[in-house]
């Protein structure tokens, strides 16, 4: 028996073969390129004679279904490769030459036949066209793809299309990709201008616009003042390191080319870097002064700017980025603090993602090391053991469902991974706790114990928001763009019912911005329903109206942006309203 993911895949086969033989069919003189099935498809690339438009595909997909209505064999035949050469010669089918031409002598190769199409194929196929659902493939688009995906090759054109076994998983399919769309932070994010990237800068590096940077400030101050009441200690250290800092780290060694380098190192007396993470620098703080046990743990904060040097054909939106900021920080602790540290920093991770309304989304992950192989591993097999118990027990105590990975730990500690769902179903890490036993060493760090000797401290990285540009992306996705009121950039808009309300309008915008309500005054000679479906649309919270009436009673109406009214109330009950709401 076959599982369901081959099954699939040897439909969507199936269906890049049938597509050729359509294309055939329809463009005797296109040559073939090559076909493949995809995560929820296939593609096939070809090279025609005329370029086709996206107008054409219902042809192509009429001529599909034609072909497997008719339930036609598909056929193969096995050839030598001196022989299929002059097979492919014959057909004039060049790129499928280049192809054999590449497989090694004496492999088998195979014939495929279905209908007027021979391709050179890998396969395998279903025995004919009428075993796939016609309902239940649809093509999709035409894209330029290069010949063996190599820039020097020609371009040639690939059409692509999904295929499911049933025409209600691919009508499901299809909804949920909708829902994507409308969800995609990208999309959403310009649309609102909440960031842009700039060609001449660089991809990777959005500019937060007052709108998207508004909702950063909102997040950075939340998490700065809560970690202020948690005992935090928020520092600022430079962006910037000189080489010797990185050799001190390993990163020169380890992860030289993840980082932007500045200055050349054979011309130049100090050669610098962008730093891809804090850590040495709140250690050099915390060793500015001797220690006692008295004073740890000893938490140290920072919204800190990282930079990661990362291909730029890997950059998308706010979630590969080449410069983000975390909500970075160090606990550096005793030993028997490990479980309360970790306990506080789980209390703080779900206090963030339950206050933002995401908590849904999260799953908790216990990376360990791998037993088998200690020799890879930093420290003794007992302090494995007891620290790995003591993380469980944290998440444990937190009543978080978590799964536990062996193996997956760095070589210097074990960890917990928290990881968010995406839009897309996917897991992705959103923030690491991690324990460290190696770098009190690597940068000499000592505390003063009870018996006034010098002792080993451990070191907790952790994040506490993740990366902000990823939160807003995440965020963003999540509320489809309507962000709730707390963290919206703009939280109501007012307007008059006539020109005459103006001076109304504008007394009750003081009085609510001066409270500090995000609110901005539209005075624009155009009509209140024209005003109310643009707020609408920019997901701004409320709508305030004021007419004559409103005036005399000194009130205000209030409409949301889901269309409900909230009929009319003063000034002062709409400020109660909306600071309740965070
Ligand atoms: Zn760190």
């Amino acid at each position: 028996m076959e599982n369901l993911i081959s099954k699939l895949e040897l439909l969507r086969n199936t269906a890049y073969l049938v597509l050729a033989a359509a294309v055939k069919n329809i463009y005797p003189t296109a040559r073939l390129g090559l076909g493949k099935a995809t995560a929820d498809g296939f593609y096939y690339d070809f090279d025609f004679s005329t370029p086709i438009k996206t107008e054409d595909l219902p042809k192509i997909e009429a001529e599909m279904q034609r072909l497997i209505k008719l339930d036609l064999p598909i056929t193969m035949v096995e050839k030598g490769k001196a022989e299929a050469g002059r097979i492919l010669d014959g057909l004039n089918e060049g790129y499928k030459t280049e192809v054999l031409a590449s497989i090694p002598r004496g492999k088998k190769i195979f014939f495929y036949k279905v209908d007027g199409l021979t391709d050179v194929a890998e396969g395998p196929f279903l025995a004919s066209t009428g075993k796939i659902k016609a309902q239940a493939i649809q093509l999709t688009g035409i894209t330029g793809a290069y010949w063996l995906a190599d820039a020097k090759n020609k371009m040639l054109t690939r059409v692509t299309g999904f295929a499911f076994e049933k025409k209600s998983e691919l009508d499901e399919y299809l909804v949920q990709q909708e829902e994507i769309k409308k969800r995609d932070h990208n999309k959403i994010g310009k649309e609102l201008e909440y960031f842009m990237t700039v060609d001449c800068v660089g991809q990777g590096l959005p500019h937060m616009m007052p709108n998207g940077y508004k909702v950063l400030q909102i997040l950075q101050r939340f998490v700065e003042d809560e970690e202020e009441r948690r005992g935090y200690m928020h520092v600022r250290t430079p962006i910037l390191a000189k080489k010797e800092l990185y050799e001190l780290s390993g990163h020169w060694a380890h992860y030289k080319d993840g980082m932007f380098v500045l200055g050349n190192e054979v011309l130049d007396e100090e050669v610098f870097a962008l730093r891809p993470m804090t850590c040495p620098f709140h250690f050099f703080i915390y060793k500015n002064a001797i220690r006692s046990y008295r004073d740890l743990p000893m938490r140290y904060g920072e919204t800190a700017i990282l930079f990661r040097n990362e291909n730029s054909g890997e950059m998308h939106g706010l979630t590969r980025v080449r410069q983000f900021t975390l909500a970075e920080g160090h606990i550096i602790a005793r030993p028997d603090q490990i479980q309360m540290v970790f306990d506080e920093c789980l209390d703080l991770i779900i206090y963030f993602m339950k206050n933002i309304g995401v908590n849904d989304r999260i799953s908790y992950r216990l990376s360990k090391w791998d037993p088998k192989n200690p020799k890879k591993y930093y420290g003794t097999a007992k302090e494995w053991e007891k620290s790995q118990d003591e993380l469980r027990e944290s998440l444990k105590r937190n009543k978080l469902k978590f799964t536990e990975a062996d193996g997956e730990a760095a070589f210097y500690g074990p960890k917990i991974d928290i990881q968010a769902r995406n839009v897309h179903g996917k897991e992705d890490t959103m923030m690491t706790l991690q324990l460290d036993f190696s770098l009190a060493e690597r940068y000499d760090m000592t505390y003063v114990d009870e018996n006034g000797e010098k002792a080993r401290p451990v070191i907790i990285h952790r994040a506490s928001m993740g990366c902000y540009e990823r939160t807003l992306a995440m965020l963003i996705e999540h509320y489809a763009g309507a962000l709730p009121a707390w963290l919206a950039p703009t939280q109501a808009v007012i307007m008059g019912i006539s020109n005459k309300m103006d001076d109304y309008a504008n007394q009750v915008y003081t009085q609510l911005r001066n409270a500090g309500v995000r609110i901005k005054l539209d005075l624009r000679p155009e009509k209140v329903g024209y005003k109310i479906r643009e707020a609408t649309v920019k997901k701004i919270p409320y709508m305030i109206v004021v007419g004559e009436r409103e005036q005399q009673d000194g009130k205000i109406s209030v409409r949301t942006r889901e269309g409900e009214d909230l009929g009319s109330m003063t000034p002062q009950e709409f400020m109660t309203r909306i600071s309740n709401e965070s």
